[in-house]
């Protein structure tokens, strides 16, 4: 049976271990509750809650950074490698976020050194990769760039490594409840947009089977139409995964589709 993703993006929330600690037990104690086979629940907190929130040999949820550098070590203030990350415990790595793109000012080239140090560390990357503006005329374009650029020299054995998360940027809510998500058919068509890509970048059966997983005000309330109307192999989620009964239950649709 293919594999499905939860991932919850906290970004730099909550403010503190003792809130960080609370939901992530939360999440864990709803997961297993519930009996998760068929989808990998992912939590991406931020670094300073990696030990503290401590997930050793979890099954039922696992670890993923939001970010790293690409050198395992060195002169870079401010920054974490995909070493120390390992050592952590950490499995995923979010790589090419809009956020980082937009306000870091990360372009191709630094994501494609990005991706490649996150598979040389033997971790998986979640590549997000999505258009500005909706219904812009250059969107198909932005999203070959953005993914001819992050794959640049990367060979089929490792982009079949890697979760592809389509999020466009309009669609994601900033914390703001009330956004409007994408609808289940644009984003069916850009999954096709994307499989098409990767055939004639790779080949048709590795573009059959890599994960492309949805993001952008995905809830409890609209996951269902992402996953049945828009074939998606998941969600990568902002603000609703810091809502751990919220998170599980979507959880629990994904598992039960
Ligand atoms: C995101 O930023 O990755 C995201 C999906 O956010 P939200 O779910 O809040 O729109």
């Amino acid at each position: 049976m293919k594999k499905l993703y939860l991932i919850g993006n906290w970004k730099m929330n909550p403010t503190n271990t003792k809130e960080a600690k609370k939901l992530a037990s939360d999440i864990l104690r709803g997961v297993k509750k519930i009996k998760i086979k068929n989808v990998e629940v992912i939590i991406c907190p931020p670094f300073t809650y990696f030990a503290p929130i401590k997930l050793p040999n979890q099954k039922a949820m696992h670890l993923g950074a939001q970010n790293c550098h690409f050198e395992d070590g060195g002169a870079y203030t401010g920054e974490i490698s995909p070493q120390m990350l390992r050592n952590l415990g950490c499995e995923y790595v979010i790589i090419g976020h809009s956020e980082r793109r937009g306000y870091f000012g990360e372009d191709s080239k630094l994501i494609n050194k990005k991706l490649k140090a996150v598979l040389k560390n033997k971790m998986t990357p979640i590549l997000a990769i999505g258009e500005k503006e909706k219904e812009g005329q250059g969107s198909i374009q932005e999203i070959k760039d953005q993914l001819t650029g992050a794959l640049a020299g990367l060979k089929a054995s490792e982009v079949k490594k890697i979760i592809f998360a389509y999020e466009p940027v309009w669609a994601i809510s900033g914390g703001d409840k009330s956004h409007k998500s994408a609808q289940p058919n644009d984003v069916l068509g850009m999954r096709i947009y994307i499989k098409k890509l990767l055939m004639d970048l790779y080949n048709k059966r590795l573009a059959e089977n890599v994960p492309i997983i949805y993001g952008g005000s995905s809830n409890a309330s609209n996951i269902l139409g992402f996953m049945r109307d828009a074939e998606m192999d998941g969600a990568l989620v902002g603000s609703a995964s810091l809502d751990a009964e919220e998170f599980v239950k979507m959880a629990e649709i994904i598992e039960y589709l």
